[in-house]
């Protein structure tokens, strides 16, 4: 899985989404999330066609919404994504929330749609370690992946150490906590020290904590910033620095008050 690729939650269907995903891989993105719930899984398709990047050299994500969890509903709404999509297979298909005990149904469709070929790997969204722990309770195949929010102001230990221990990939949502904490202090000093922007501050804090992330923009000249972050590393104490910012602040939502 690419250390980076571009969101494409609240990118409008239609040519909206069509041109930003093929702008993306142009610039040489090659991991495009998407998802049921974000209405423009077809439009991804056509930007991926457009752009002319082979489909084997990019990992697509997508994800099995609330409305249709459960083991029946799951197969048929990732029937619904494939042809959508115009792929015999997903790279990467989650769950993305954990609804009562409907997702442990869920889960058994995706373990299921994995052992068929139908997905390169299965994973889990918006899941909490007690969400974690209930699964690997019912089902002894792991989620190759977690996607959560996932910033300094959110910044949650446990679940990281929870997820490399039982050998889940963490991957971060939301990473750029939807710009409103760019002019934080702490923020712009490092922005300054090391002559980059917040952006780019914020998503190298992810890969110190050695978590990818999907920052959605659909702006070109943003899509290109937010790629440049591999020619600079912040110092250890630093990402301590960021680490403290953490306080429960979500853009999103927040699993652990479900
Ligand atoms: P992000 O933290 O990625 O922030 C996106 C916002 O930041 C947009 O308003 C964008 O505006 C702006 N932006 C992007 N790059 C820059 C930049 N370099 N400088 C200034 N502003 C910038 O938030 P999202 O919530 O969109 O999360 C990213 C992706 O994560 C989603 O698109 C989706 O794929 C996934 N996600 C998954 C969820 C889940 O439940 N599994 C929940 C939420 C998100 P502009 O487009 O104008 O550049």
């Amino acid at each position: 899985m690419p250390a980076i690729g571009l969101g494409v939650f609240q990118v409008p269907p239609g040519e909206r989404t069509q041109a930003t995903v093929e702008s993306a891989l142009r610039r040489g993105y090659r991991l495009i999330d998407t998802a049921a719930y974000y209405s423009n899984e077809a439009d991804v398709a056509i930007g991926l066609e457009r752009s002319e990047v082979p489909r084997s050299e990019v990992f697509l994500t997508s994800k099995v919404w609330l409305d249709d969890q459960g083991y029946d509903s799951t197969l048929r709404a990732f029937d619904r994504t494939v042809k959508l999509l115009k792929v015999d297979v997903i790279d990467l298909y989650l769950i993305h929330w954990p609804v009562d005990e409907l997702h442990l149904e869920s889960w058994r469709a995706l373990v299921q749609l994995q052992q068929e070929g139908r997905c390169r790997a299965i994973g889990v969204s918006n899941y909490t370690e007690q969400h974690l722990d209930k699964l690997a309770r019912t089902s002894s195949v792991i989620p190759a992946v977690n996607q959560v929010e996932f910033h300094p102001f959110v910044y949650r230990p446990t679940l990281v150490e929870r997820c490399r221990e039982a050998n889940i990939q963490m991957q971060a949502y939301s990473p750029l906590v939807r710009g409103k904490r760019f002019n934080h202090p702490k923020i712009l000093a490092l922005a300054e020290k090391y002559q980059r922007t917040s952006a780019q501050i914020l998503l190298r804090w992810n890969l110190e904590h050695r978590i990818p992330v999907i920052p959605k923009t659909t702006n070109r000249e943003r899509m290109t910033e937010n790629l440049d972050i591999f020619g600079f590393r912040l110092a250890p104490e630093e990402v301590a620095s960021l680490d403290a910012l953490s306080c429960g602040f979500h853009v999103c939502w927040n699993p652990y008050e479900d």
